[in-house]
Parts: C-alpha cells; structure tokens; sequence
C-alpha cells in the first residue's frame, strides 16, 4: 500500500494496464501500480494534477439545470476530440473531485444500482456576432441530469418523460414551465445551428492540456457529416454486442460516452436500435441533441 503508484490510465487502455499489473481502486476511480518498479507500467505514469480551477473559468456560469442543445453545426468537435486522452482522464477527475463527487445540479453522488454515474459536461457561451463558441466551464452532472441537459437525445431514447420529470424536481419547475423550457431551448438550437462556429478552448491552453488544433469553423460540419458515416459504417459492420461502436462518439451521445471517461470498470454501452435511431435522428437538421 506504501509503495502504491497512481496512474493516469484512459478508458480504452484499462485492459491493456490491467494486464501489465495495475489495479482500480473503486474508492477514488483510479488505476495503480501496487508497487514500485513496475516498468511495463510506466507508460501511465502519472502527469501533474490540473489546478482546480481552470484560467478564465468561470464557474457561476450556466449553474443549475437546464436544456442546453450543442448546435447540429457543433457535433463531433468539442474538448474530448481536442485532448489527448490521458488529459481527458486528468480533466474528468478534476472535475469530479472539485465538485466533492456529487452532481453540481442536483447535488447526488454515484449510485450503480440506480446507474447514475458521474460525467463530465462542457458549458459553452455562444458569441453571435463573432460566430465562437466559447468553452466557459467544466461541470460535473449525474446521468439524468445530463440526460435532461441533452433532451433531443432523449427524447429519441424515449427517455423524455423522465428527464422532463427529473427537470421539474430538480427546479421546482411545473410541467408546463418545462415544457415552455424545451421549447425555448428547441427554438434556440435551431438558431445556433444554422451558424458555423469557430471553437475558443482558451481557459484549456494553460493548464499544461495538449490541445490538438480544433478544426477551422467551415471544416466543422463537413467533419461532422464525415465523422457521423463512419459511425453509421462501424454500426452496420459490428457484431451486436460489440460496444466498439460508440467510441468515437461524443457530442451527441453523452451518458456512455462520458463515463468511459472513468477510467474504470463501467457498466457497458448500451447501443443497437437506439443507436441506429440516433443516426438516422443526426441528420435531421429539425432534431436538436
Ligand atoms: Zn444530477
């Protein structure tokens, strides 16, 4: 226990880790080498913690709940497309433990027997007249919280009721008052969505996160078409029960994706007809996410 090593292992490397001798210890989400010298290890040594507080964050920004849609014109790049994955890992444990590993919507922690977890959700201001979309905070959201937040997806998960239900506890909103929300925020999205946005990851460049350069805002929704038929071309080659396909995907497919943030022993991806839904939803320019 005294020569226990942290580890910065991603998601997609937890086999391979688990292999070469690192452990998970579910109290903290986090892989370790059980002792010193483990070389085979070493290629996840840990990086420096990320300070708790990013430069230029402004944390009182977008708080509480609410439906916040990421422009069609958005999709596919965001600040998990832009990091490496090991400063993905990094971010997300930030993240969760700054907030005290509770929801800072609905204030809940992690329940598996509820499949709540805890993801991590990008809050963006949308500067119109310079057309960039502007990263302003990382927040750390529960599973239905971040299901609410993202409200077009489920709606096409049937899923809707409930979010719409967990919206209205969380905010005391009354079902009409939500319902007037959603539409709101519907109405919003459309208008977002007809722009190409440039992408401002600022209060990223320097906490010592390499960012890789986002794309260019006219390359944005070509990437997006491009990057939504490889999904669609990896759905109808793979077996159905490969979890696979869901692994380049992030905007518009927020609960398994984020949690595989976590480093850890999560529950599988659910995908499949929904998935294919939410493919064939994608193109739809009248749907928002
Ligand atoms: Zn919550």
């Amino acid at each position: 226990m005294a020569d226990r090593l942290w580890l910065d292992v991603p998601y997609a490397e937890k086999g391979r880790a688990k292999a070469l001798g690192a452990r998970w210890d579910p109290s903290v989400k986090r892989w370790y080498a059980p002792r010193a010298g483990m070389a085979a290890l070493a290629p996840w040594a840990p990086l420096p913690d990320i300070p708790d507080l990013l430069p230029g964050e402004d944390r009182t920004f977008g708080s509480g709940l609410f439906v916040d849609l990421v422009p069609s014109s958005c999709w596919f790049t965001n600040v998990r497309s832009c990091v490496d994955q090991r400063d993905w890992e990094r971010l997300r444990r930030m993240i969760t433990n700054r907030a005290g590993r509770r929801c800072e919507a609905c204030g809940r922690g992690e329940d598996r027997d509820e499949q709540r977890w805890l993801e991590a959700h990008e809050r963006w201001d949308y500067d119109q007249t310079a057309r960039v979309q502007i990263l302003k905070r990382l927040v750390c959201l529960c599973t239905d919280c971040h299901t609410a937040t993202h409200m077009g997806l489920a709606q096409i998960q049937g899923k809707s009721s409930r979010a719409t239900a967990h919206l209205c506890d969380v905010t005391g909103m009354t079902t009409s008052q939500a319902r007037a929300h959603i539409d709101s925020a519907f109405s919003l999205w459309r208008t977002r969505s007809a722009i190409k946005w440039s992408l401002d990851l600022n209060i990223l460049t320097k906490t010592g996160v390499t960012l890789a350069p986002p794309p260019e805002w006219h390359e944005r929704s070509g990437l997006a078409s491009q990057r939504l038929t490889e999904a669609r071309a990896r759905e109808s080659d793979a077996p159905p029960s490969s979890a696979s396909a869901m692994t380049p995907l992030s905007p518009p497919v927020p609960d398994p994706v984020m949690r595989q943030g976590t480093g850890g022993p999560t529950p599988k991806p659910r995908r499949s007809k929904w998935l294919s839904k939410v493919y064939d939803w994608l193109e739809d320019p009248r749907q928002p996410s």
